[in-house]
């Protein structure tokens, strides 16, 4: 069959579905086109599920904390990685469904289920299908990186996907990659009741943050006997008996870690190298990320990238985002940009990780005459009350202009707390707004003003 519509988007991520509604309503024949789950890594194997099992992961570590706030809980705290998973896949199920009757039912939307690729720079062939539109639009995301380590191929390795399958509960689970995705899962592994490694290859623990929040994170987790092995610089992987053995580093006397499962967690790449881009001459980076300009238009008129495939964001708001700026520009004649965007995340650990703007690194990078407020968890009323004092909050400050560069909230609700300040980037407010404003009491957020008016000069 061959169609002709005015729009075509490949990738039903966290921005495709979005865009496919608001062209449907400007009166667009559009056809969106999926090959596996509607949703997209974030609904179906990233942010929901983990983010389910992290909750289930707390609730054993609560249990087991029972004493400490005076609660006896008789018998040890077991846990039914069966009953974990069956509730993960229930609110993943409901999320996923959302999205595909959504879809299903939209009006003046043609949904295909198939492997879209490029044909010419205007045309995609899905299944036996060609489709033909003057706009054409990728949201295709992408999947976990495999890297070229020794052995490799002679050892059944789990990634983020196929985590999302195990019922079970992993004797001792290893861990490649001491980044954020790695991390959630070796902190909710451990709390489950598996014994859990983690092997990185750099220096501290995810390493784009600055050194207090990686001393700090690490503390954390070997807190709750989880092993940290840093600086693993010669890693390569052996099937032994049944067991799965990793070396870590290649000098002499360092022994190796034996495991009963490994799971790679070294990054995502972008769904980019099966789409046919050359048909259009559509133009990546040397990481196979798609080129796109502020507003998200790549090099080919009539073709734009939005979410992680652009490699301007990795997360589910800034994929979101890209819609947003994408139908701004398109439909409303607004210009946002790309560039208009804080940066912002959350490490989903227990306590979480809020993050904007620049790291105290970066600040200190750029030359900025910049000032630096640093409060300690263990200092706010709530996190004592509650008995969770780990982590602290900070923030840096503009000097000359007062304005916020950057902040981190690691402690209890960081990834709540953080968007006071977030907001006020955004309002492009100077510190004093809050500095001056009576926040909620017992908060952690309450703590934010007293912090801001015992700014030091940063050195
Ligand atoms: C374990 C894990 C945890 C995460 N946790 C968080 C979190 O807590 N917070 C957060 O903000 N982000 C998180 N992320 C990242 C987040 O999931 C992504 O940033 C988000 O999903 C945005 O992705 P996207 O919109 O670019 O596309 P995706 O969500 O990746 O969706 C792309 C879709 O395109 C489809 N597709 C690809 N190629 C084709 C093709 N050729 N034809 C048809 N269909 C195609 C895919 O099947 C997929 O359904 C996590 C990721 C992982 C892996």
């Amino acid at each position: 069959m061959t169609e002709q519509f005015d729009a075509i988007i490949i990738g039903t991520g966290q921005a495709g579905p979005s865009l496919a509604q608001r062209m449907t309503r400007e009166g667009m024949k559009t056809a969106i086109i999926e090959r596996k789950l509607f949703g997209g890594t974030c609904v179906n194997i990233g942010c929901i599920p983990t983010k389910a099992l992290v909750a289930s992961a707390r609730a054993a570590h609560m249990a087991r904390r029972g004493g400490d706030f005076g609660v006896a809980i008789d018998g040890p705290i077991t846990v039914d990685m069966k009953q974990v998973k069956a509730r993960k896949d229930g609110i993943v199920e409901q999320s996923n469904n959302g999205v595909t009757n959504w879809l299903k039912t939209m009006e003046n939307l043609s949904v295909f289920e198939g492997h879209g690729r490029l044909e010419s720079a205007n045309s995609v062939r899905v299944n036996g299908d060609l489709l033909h539109a003057e706009k054409i639009i990728f949201n295709v995301g992408g999947r976990a990186a495999v890297p070229d380590i020794p052995g490799l191929g002679d050892v059944e390795y789990l990634t983020n996907t196929t985590m999302m399958e195990v019922d079970f509960l992993p004797e001792h689970l290893i861990i490649i990659g001491g980044s954020y995705i790695g991390l959630e899962f070796a902190q909710m592994y451990r709390r489950f009741g598996s014994r859990v490694t983690v092997i990185e290859m750099g220096p501290k623990l995810i390493g784009r943050e600055d050194d207090d929040i990686s001393d700090s994170v690490r503390e954390i987790l070997e807190s709750e006997g989880i092993d940290i092995r840093l600086n693993a610089d010669c890693i390569a992987v052996a099937r032994r008996d049944g067991r799965v053995t990793v070396t870590a580093n290649c000098e002499p006397g360092v022994e190796d870690i034996v495991g009963s499962h490994v799971l790679l967690a070294v990054g995502r790449r972008p769904n980019s190298d099966d789409l046919g881009l050359d048909a259009a001459g559509v133009e990546t980076d040397q990481r196979g990320y798609i080129t796109v300009d502020d507003e998200l238009r790549t090099n080919v008129p009539g073709i734009w990238a939005m979410g992680d495939v652009n490699g301007r964001g990795a997360f589910t708001q800034t994929s979101n985002n890209d819609y947003e700026i994408l139908a701004a520009n398109m439909f409303d004649g607004d210009p946002r940009r790309v560039s208009d965007r804080i940066t912002n995340y959350g490490i989903f650990i227990d306590p979480p990780l809020g993050r904007v703007g620049m790291t105290e690194d970066q600040v200190r990078d750029l030359g900025r005459n910049a000032l630096v407020g640093k409060m300690m968890m263990a200092r706010i009323g709530r996190a004592r009350e509650r008995s969770e004092t780990y982590g602290f909050m900070k923030i840096l400050i503009d000097a000359e202009t007062d304005g916020i560069l950057g902040a981190a909230v690691l402690g209890i609700s960081g990834e709540e707390v953080i968007h006071s300040l977030l907001d006020a980037m955004y309002a492009d407010a100077p510190y004093s707004v809050i500095q001056r404003a009576v926040h909620i009491y017992p908060t952690v957020s309450e703590l934010i003003p007293t912090m801001l008016g015992d700014l030091k000069p940063l050195e």
